[in-house]
């Protein structure tokens, strides 16, 4: 995060969202990253060549102060689909059903918007950065990475987006709030689409499951992590090795271990706030495991609801919110809501101080256990998924 204190712009790591929007925005290049070994970054500025412009704060997404105010009182009247390509490879492939990426190819196909911004494939870490796409590029499926769930820089190359009459960007929300600061005037309309996102990854939580693959991630991070596409939850594929995603992935991912420091002040998942006219996010909890893959698709705003009814390729089965109200998870989202008071340093309930303690804990005393032993059998690691959260239970 990156604040202005009256003589110099300060960075201050705990609350970096990670986005990489601060670099591209500087007109002196007084911002550089530099890449830490949790395959995150720190943000240096070269107070000698600042002007202080603070273009860089007014694009932080983290230094915003957000109002979670009503926050899912309109949940229960959104339209929510279980959305998939029609082609059942494709399905297979994506990260859910394909969705997004089914959106970036057939608008730019059929002219509907004259640009995207979202990310394509690279074959060095983070194997994923920021693109441009038009009419004159546009994306294959394999072009468009699948989830990455380690950090991204994704706003990184946002200078190459030019002037458009439509555009869509696509991006967690944390992104999105960054681009809406730095794309000002650049499309007469902005169509956003929002990854649901909880929380982004550091390296550790990749060298992780390495680790309980019985495989390692070498130093100057030469791999290729694959969480999903090998059907519905997938697998976790490190090098050579493969684990089922089920089993694989619940300490990383639900136990909130090695996380983005700056998703500890972020609770807009589903990216009202910042504006999203599509959420997108997996069905989990009222899916049972399958060969394919399914998104859950939540629209906003009529806007985004023109722009997925005309896709024939996308199937989209309707659901009411009772169905789908499992997978959103909103008590999750309601709870981390609670502790961004917690997590920015403000003035807060005992309770959520209490809850916010709690939960640093209970996360240091899980990774210096996990990290500490050898591999184990995959038992332990279940076994320990079974703990509560101590959050949870104070916040209930
Ligand atoms: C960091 C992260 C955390 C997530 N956490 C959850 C969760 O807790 N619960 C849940 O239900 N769903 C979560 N998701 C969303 C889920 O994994 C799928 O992305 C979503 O269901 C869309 O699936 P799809 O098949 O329609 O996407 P696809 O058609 O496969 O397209 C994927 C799109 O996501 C973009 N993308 C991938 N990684 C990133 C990234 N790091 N930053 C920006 N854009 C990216 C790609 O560029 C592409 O446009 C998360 C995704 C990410 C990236």
């Amino acid at each position: 995060m990156l604040k202005f204190d009256g003589t110099r712009i300060k960075y201050d790591y705990s609350h970096c969202q990670q986005c990489g929007i601060c670099e591209v925005v500087c007109p002196k290049q007084a911002i550089s990253l530099k890449r830490l070994n949790d395959g995150t970054h720190e943000v240096l500025v070269d107070d000698n060549k600042c002007i202080r412009c603070k273009r860089c704060v007014a694009c932080c997404p983290a230094n915003k102060d957000e109002d979670y105010k009503g926050y899912f009182e309109e949940y229960t009247r959104k339209k929510y689909y279980l959305g998939y390509n029609s082609d059942n490879r494709i399905r297979h492939d994506s990260s859910s059903g394909g969705v997004c990426k089914t959106i970036i190819i057939e608008s730019l196909r059929n002219e509907w918007v004259d640009g995207v911004y979202s990310l394509k494939r690279t074959e060095t870490f983070p194997y994923a950065e920021g693109e441009f796409y038009t009419k004159e590029n546009i994306p294959t499926y394999d072009d468009i990475p699948n989830s990455v769930y380690h950090s991204v820089m994704a706003c990184q190359n946002i200078s190459r987006v030019q002037k458009c009459k439509r555009l869509i960007v696509v991006g967690t929300s944390c992104q999105l709030r960054a681009m809406n600061v730095a794309l000002k005037g650049k499309a007469e309309e902005i169509i956003r689409i929002c990854i649901f996102c909880k929380q982004q990854k550091t390296l550790e939580s990749t060298r992780f499951l390495a680790k309980i693959m019985g495989t390692k991630i070498l130093e100057n991070l030469k791999f290729s992590p694959r969480y999903r596409g090998e059907g519905w939850p997938g697998i976790v594929r490190v090098n050579e090795s493969e684990l089922p995603y089920s089993r694989a992935a619940q300490i990383p991912f639900g136990r909130r271990l090695w996380t983005v420091g700056g998703c500890n002040v972020c609770g807009d998942s589903f990216g009202t706030n910042a504006l999203a006219d599509i959420t997108l996010m997996d069905p989990w909890k009222i899916r049972k495991p399958n060969n394919l893959g399914e998104t859950l698709v939540i629209v906003h705003t009529d806007k985004g609801m023109q722009l997925i009814e005309q896709i024939q390729s996308l199937k989209l089965e309707p659901k009411s919110f009772d169905e789908v109200k499992l997978a959103l998870d909103l008590k999750d989202v309601w709870r981390k809501q609670q502790l961004v008071p917690f997590f920015r340093g403000e003035n807060c309930s005992d309770k959520i101080m209490r809850a916010g303690k709690a939960e640093q804990r209970q996360r240091a005393m899980l990774i210096s256990i996990v990290e500490s032993l050898p591999r184990m059998p995959i038992i332990f690691y279940r076994i320990l998924c079974k703990l509560p959260d101590l959050r949870n239970k104070i916040l209930k």
